[in-house]
C-alpha cells in the first residue's frame, strides 16, 4: 500500500500516519520529522532547513526531494509506505512520480484531510511532541496520562518551535498557495480521496481505513 497523506498543518497527518503504521506495518515517511532530525544534528542541511522551518516557509524542493528519493529506496519501503507532509509543491509531486517510476512503484491513494482553519489553529497550539520517541499528543484532544510526560516512553513533551501563532498563519498561507493545488493534481490522476478530518482521532481513522479498502 503506497499512500500519501495530504492536508494543511495540524490536519492530523502525523497522527493518522502513526495509526496506519500500526495497522499495515509499513513505514511513515515524514519529511518534517526527517528535517527536524537534521536540524537537531546541526548538519549543514539542517542549519539551512531551520531558517525556512522557523519562518513557516518551505525548505527548497531539491533538498526535500533528495531526502525522499533516498528514503523510498530503502528496504522497509518494499511493501509500502505512508508519505506524511510530502509532496508539498508541484515540482515535488513531479519528482515523486519520477522516483516511483524508477523504483517500479505506483501510488495507491492520496488521502486529503479536510479541517477548518479555526480547528487547525486549536490543534497546532495544543500540540505536544515527545522529545524521545516523537509521539504526538494534544493538551485537550489527546492528553498524556501524566502532565508533560509521554504515555508511551516516559520522555519529556515539548512544543515545536514553529507552532506559534505567527508562524502558523504563514504555514497556512503557504499551504493554500503551494500545496492545495496538489488536490487537483491527484484528482486528475484518479487517486484523490477527500476525507472529513473534523471528527475525533478514531472517527477519522475509521474513515481512512474504509477509503483504503476500496483501493
Ligand atoms: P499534522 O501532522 O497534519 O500537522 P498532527 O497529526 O500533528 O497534524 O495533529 C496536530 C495536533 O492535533 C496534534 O496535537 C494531534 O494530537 C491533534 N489531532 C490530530 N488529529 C485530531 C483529531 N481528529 N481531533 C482532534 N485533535 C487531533
Ligand atoms: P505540519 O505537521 O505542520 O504539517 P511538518 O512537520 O510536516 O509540519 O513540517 C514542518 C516544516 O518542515 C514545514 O513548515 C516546512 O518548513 C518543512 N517541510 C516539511 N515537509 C516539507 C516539504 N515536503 N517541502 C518543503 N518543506 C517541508
Ligand atoms: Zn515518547
Amino acid at each position: 500500500m503506497n499512500i500519501i497523506l495530504l492536508g494543511p498543518p495540524g490536519a492530523g497527518k502525523g497522527t493518522q500516519a502513526a495509526l496506519l503504521v500500526k495497522k499495515y506495518g509499513i513505514p511513515q515517511i515524514s519529511t518534517g520529522d526527517m528535517l527536524r532530525a537534521a536540524v537537531q544534528a546541526q548538519s549543514p542541511m539542517g542549519i539551512e532547513a531551520k531558517k525556512h522551518m522557523n519562518a513557516g516557509g518551505l525548505v527548497p524542493d531539491n533538498v526535500v526531494i533528495g531526502i525522499v528519493r533516498e528514503r523510498l529506496g530503502e528496504d522497509d519501503c518494499q511493501d509500502g509506505f505512508i508519505l506524511d507532509g510530502f509532496p508539498r509543491t508541484g515540482p515535488q509531486a513531479d519528482s515523486l512520480k519520477q522516483v516511483l517510476a524508477e523504483l517500479g512503484k505506483t501510488l495507491d491513494s492520496v488521502i486529503s484531510l479536510q479541517v477548518d482553519t479555526d480547528a487547525l489553529v486549536v490543534r497546532l497550539t495544543g500540540r505536544r511532541t515527545c522529545t524521545d520517541c516523537g509521539k504526538g499528543f494534544h493538551l485537550q484532544f489527546d492528553p498524556p496520562a501524566e502532565d508533560g510526560k509521554c504515555s508511551s516512553c516516559g520522555g519529556e513533551l515539548m512544543q515545536r518551535d514553529d507552532d506559534t501563532e505567527a508562524t502558523i498563519r504563514n504555514r497556512m498561507k503557504v499551504y493554500q498557495q503551494q500545496t492545495a493545488p496538489l488536490e487537483d493534481y491527484y484528482r486528475k490522476e484518479g487517486l484523490l480521496v477527500v476525507v472529513d478530518g473534523m471528527g475525533d482521532i478514531s472517527t477519522v481513522k475509521q474513515t481512512i481505513l474504509a477509503a483504503l479498502q476500496d483501493c
